[in-house]
């Protein structure tokens, strides 16, 4: 079943949301929460979807960037990005520890639609988490993929994209798109 999303404004999206137990993991209601955000994302698009987005205070996110979103995408700029396919993975109650210089790069959000900034994000994450089964995963991101595990892990925490951004690049899509993202230096 698809969710709605929730949009900037809703203090859903400012809670600290709490971690869960393997036992509420392996249940009947998370399961089927992961399954109908898996469903939600991918319907948005998206790469990333937390439960806080869809109104709920759980440390739970989903995470794919599938195959065929980077197929039209120029190599130039997945190259420069380090974006690669992710497949689906459930992160929960996760620690997160950046490394790595910081690397600027607009992204966007599902919460604030028809947006985009350039933000600062660190090169390397490095994630210890709960699985969808309860067990425990480590996970060594880099490039694109340690950006979706930042901003995902933000949002467990209340934080938006916004917080970090360089705030004279934020731009709405359409004039990202007119304008390639120019500003001032
Ligand atoms: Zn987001």
């Amino acid at each position: 079943m698809r969710l709605k999303i929730v949009h900037v404004g809703e203090p859903a999206l400012r809670q600290p949301a709490r971690p869960l137990t393997p036992a509420e993991i392996a249940g009947a209601d998370i399961q089927r929460l992961i399954a109908d955000m898996w469903e939600t994302m991918r319907d948005a698009p998206g790469v990333g979807l937390a439960a806080p987005q869809v109104g709920l205070n759980l440390q739970l996110a989903v995470i794919e960037d599938r195959e065929e979103y980077l197929r039209d995408l120029p190599p130039a700029d997945l190259a420069a990005r380090a974006r690669a396919p992710v497949p689906f993975h459930v992160i929960v109650n996760p620690v997160l520890r950046p490394a790595g210089e910081a690397i600027d790069h607009f992204e966007g959000c599902l919460s604030l639609p028809g947006f985009t900034a350039r933000v600062p994000r660190a090169a390397r994450a490095v994630v210890d988490c709960l699985d969808e089964t309860g067990a425990p995963r480590h996970i060594e991101a880099a490039g694109w993929y340690a950006r979706i595990l930042q901003h995902e892990v933000d949002h467990l925490f209340g934080h938006l994209y916004i917080d970090r951004m360089q705030s004279t690049t934020f731009s709405t899509l359409e004039n990202f798109r007119r304008f390639g993202g120019a500003r001032p230096e």
